[in-house]
């Protein structure tokens, strides 16, 4: 049995149109001799009536709190929604499929409603329906607790989904079919001239997908990497063979990925009250409130946070007779290189880059892979377009 898991996102599964390309794709794949394993999203995006933001919008009217369990159950429709017409479409065209939700497909996550980890597959269903012949279509993004209880798995949860299965599976390939054409050294919706990268390395990869690139869940890459999976993102839209994730050499820089809508905490605190600095880092991570860029002086906290988590933040530090300065509106954007470690030069080139846009840089952070730096919002695109130009991507 030689299976290969096949992911499609919310764009692939959103119009008739695009769904018949998602057909073409798992019966070709079929007639090739593979069995296919289907992943899907739900369909299309914010607004679409069954996209996920859309079933959540639903509960603006419950004004309060919405219990975590009860959210992930309403959210999870979404996926299983798809799931039944892209199997039923199948069997339509005259082969048998099976839909499939998360749980009915053995993923079984911790109970960490929203964000749930995936515990263990259990993979007797799926193999007994291909091994009589079915096509399995899985509802991506979720799964199931042991109390039987309904869980999601977290933004971008269908490329976990699709490659957790695979590695279950023992799957050939991973394939996670979307709307552009692979990965490529910046978004394409941003910078014109972004090109397909034909092969990247989990490393690079993962690193572009946590400054932002969301082309690929970061934690889907880092199961497959984990379990050695090949995986390839590819247009659901062409016949293209896109970017194909693996081992390998790695390139000085990779590409440049953001995060938009930060803002940047600055705290002015006595130097010779170091309890101060203990409270405000413990009390923000009791809050659920995640720092990045963070930068510690003796008498000068930086760091930033999710614009939208602003108030919480501000309240939080009220709390403990802290008055922070926040700076909203900003954005990450980060060079990607896996083999930038120890090659002089390319803070040099970044600082030119951004200079020659008369692009004001508010704080940047770097590790061996990666070099950061806070803009404004509205600098971003150009940041990113000078970047990527500097960097001869
Ligand atoms: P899906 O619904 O198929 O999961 P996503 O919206 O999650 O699709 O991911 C695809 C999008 O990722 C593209 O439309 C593109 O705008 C964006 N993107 C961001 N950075 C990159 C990049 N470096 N390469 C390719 N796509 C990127
Ligand atoms: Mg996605």
């Amino acid at each position: 049995m030689k299976l290969v898991v096949q992911k499609f996102g919310g764009t692939s599964v959103a119009t008739p149109k695009s769904r018949e390309m998602v057909l073409k794709h798992v019966i070709r794949t079929k007639r090739e001799g593979y069995s296919p394993v289907v992943v899907v999203s739900a369909i299309g995006r914010r607004g679409d009536p069954y996209a996920t933001d859309t079933l959540l919008s639903l509960l603006e009217e419950v004004g309060g709190e919405v219990p975590a369990r009860e959210r992930d159950l309403l959210m999870s429709c979404g996926e299983i929604i798809s799931a039944a017409l892209v199997a039923a479409l199948l069997n339509a065209k005259g082969h048998p499929a099976k839909a499939f939700t998360g749980g009915q497909a053995g993923i079984i996550t911790d109970d960490r409603f929203g964000n749930a980890a995936i515990k263990e597959i259990k993979t007797d269903v799926l193999i007994d329906a291909v091994k009589q012949g079915y096509i399995p279509v899985v509802a991506g993004f979720q799964g199931i607790t042991e109390n039987g209880d309904i869980t999601t798995l977290g933004r971008g949860g269908s490329d976990t989904t699709a490659v957790a299965l695979g590695a279950a599976l023992g799957a050939e390939c991973v394939d996670i079919f979307t709307d552009v054409e692979g990965i490529m050294t910046a978004d394409p919706r941003i910078v014109k001239g972004a090109h397909i990268l034909d092969t990247v390395t989990y490393r690079e990869v993962t690193e572009m997908a946590y400054n932002g690139a969301r082309v690929i869940h970061p934690k889907a890459v880092e199961i497959a990497m984990q379990r050695n999976i090949p995986v390839r993102v590819r247009s659901t839209f062409s016949d293209s063979p896109g970017t194909l994730i693996t081992c390998g050499p790695e390139r000085l820089i990779t590409g440049i990925a953001h995060i938009p809508h930060l803002a940047q905490i600055c705290i002015k605190v006595p130097s010779d009250d170091r309890s101060v600095e203990v409270r405000i880092f413990r009390m923000l991570a009791d809050a659920g409130i995640s720092i990045d860029l963070i930068n510690l002086f003796p008498d000068l906290k930086v760091f930033t946070i999710k614009e939208e988590l602003v108030e919480k933040a501000v309240g939080v530090l009220e709390g403990i007779g802290v008055i922070p300065e926040v700076v909203r509106g900003l954005a990450k954007v980060t060079v990607v290189g896996a083999g930038m470690r120890g090659v002089p030069g390319v803070m040099a080139r970044i600082i030119e880059a951004l200079e020659g846009e008369n692009i004001e840089i508010l704080q940047t952070s770097d590790s061996h892979t990666t070099i950061s730096c806070l803009v404004r919002d509205e600098d971003a695109e150009r940041a990113i377009t000078a970047l990527h130009k500097k960097f001869e991507l």
